[in-house]
């Protein structure tokens, strides 16, 4: 039975490889025209140099392009190329991360600029299979640093292009499902596979780019500006006035709330901190010593915390509460201000004590960081 014309296309059905019955040739087209016309002036597009990309591409992931563009200026003023990052100090790169999360992703960075040195002699590689062998780089980074640094047909999807490819065609599925997910990365590699054909220069990066600023920009999550998009003619979604329920996605997982308390100890102008070990989350990080209290909003009993942490305080008193959310946890930390008990030592495994001046050395997660930008402003 033919599909009605009022439905979209079902996750999985076999549409060929085209939107609106039209070939790609004139989408391609117009989606050129338009990023050549409409592209954001984001420094890292300024040149071709694949490791400026590839630091871009990767501090993108997870964080907004507006808090991404003074960390990369700045991590390019300190460590300008590959050599200079394979060489740099772990607790150096970490603290050019800070603020980011998702800290594997600084490590990673370190270890790929390793490897380039190591197997490459330095040569950033162009060939998206010798990419993929990086750490870190999986099917999307290498698609990007080909395609946009070697100008090789290798397609990218993040969430934008999947957006986007998803109203045009039509497809009603869960863009991240095994089949569907297939299916869009196939129709990425026809589209940037046909704008290679066009011989325009720069044509696979700018074609992947233009994709990823429609989804960004234009087709947003909610109310896409669909009058201003170079793809209405041909988008499915649009002809039908359900741009609005595509691409049908996962229900949100249920925030789950995790409180933690953490010590802020001075002595003598210093504060006690300690460094997490090489394993779980966060690691080699500093943080004020702390200890999760329960997933409640039951009040904490600060003293029987700290002493389960082997301090013994006196002048307990709460200093800071720092709430944030990072994936699906509602995360609050308490911070309380207090003084070693006379004769008590502090638990010695990782804790330094570390004067004020040289806290902001240090590579803190956020939520610590914020302690410290409040001590180092009220330091008494
Ligand atoms: Fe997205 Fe609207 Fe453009 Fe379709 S026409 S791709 S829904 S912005």
């Amino acid at each position: 039975m033919p599909r009605s014309k009022s439905k979209p296309a079902a996750r999985g059905s076999r549409a060929r490889l085209s939107a609106g019955g039209s070939t790609y040739g004139s989408l391609v087209g117009r989606l050129l025209d338009w990023f050549d016309a409409s592209a954001r002036p984001l420094p890292w597009r300024a040149a071709k140099d694949p490791y400026a990309i590839w630091i871009s591409e990767v501090m993108l992931q997870q964080t907004q392009v507006k808090t991404v563009i003074p960390y990369w200026q700045h991590w390019m003023r300190q460590l300008p190329d590959v050599r200079a990052l394979a060489g740099a100090p772990t607790a150096r790169v970490l603290k050019l991360w800070e603020g980011l999360g998702y800290y594997t992703r600084a490590r990673n960075l370190q270890k790929a600029a390793q490897a380039i040195m190591e197997q490459h002699g330095g040569v950033f590689p162009a060939e998206f299979s010798a990419l993929l062998e990086l750490p870190g780089i999986g099917r999307y980074t290498a698609g990007a640093i080909a395609s946009i640094a070697f100008n090789q047909p290798a397609p990218v999807l993040d969430g934008n292009v999947m957006r986007v490819l998803c109203r045009l065609h039509g497809f009603a599925g869960n863009p991240r499902g095994s089949d569907l997910n297939r299916r869009l990365w196939a129709l990425a590699g026809e589209m940037v596979g046909t704008a290679a054909k066009t011989g325009r220069s720069n044509v696979c990066g700018n074609l992947n780019q233009a994709l990823m600023e429609l989804g960004a920009t234009v087709c947003t999550p909610r109310e896409p500006r669909c009058a201003a998009c170079p793809l209405r003619k041909r988008c499915r979604a649009e002809k039908l006035k359900l741009a609005g329920r595509i691409p049908a996605l996962p229900p949100r997982k249920a925030s789950v709330p995790r409180t933690f308390a953490a010590i802020v100890l001075e002595r003598d102008g210093s504060f006690l901190v300690r460094q997490r070990r090489e394993e779980g989350v966060n690691q080699l990080l500093w943080e004020w010593p702390n200890f999760e209290t329960g997933s409640g909003q039951a009040p904490v009993a600060p003293q029987a915390v700290f002493e389960r942490l082997g301090l013994r305080v006196k002048n307990l008193s709460p200093f800071l509460t720092i709430r944030h959310s990072i994936m699906h946890y509602r995360m609050e930390l308490r911070a309380y201000r207090a003084t070693l008990r006379r004769g008590a030592s502090p638990p010695n495994v990782g804790c330094q004590w570390i004067s004020a001046g040289r806290l902001a050395e240090l590579a803190f997660p956020s939520a610590h960081r914020r302690v410290v930008q409040a001590i180092v402003a009220k330091p008494g």
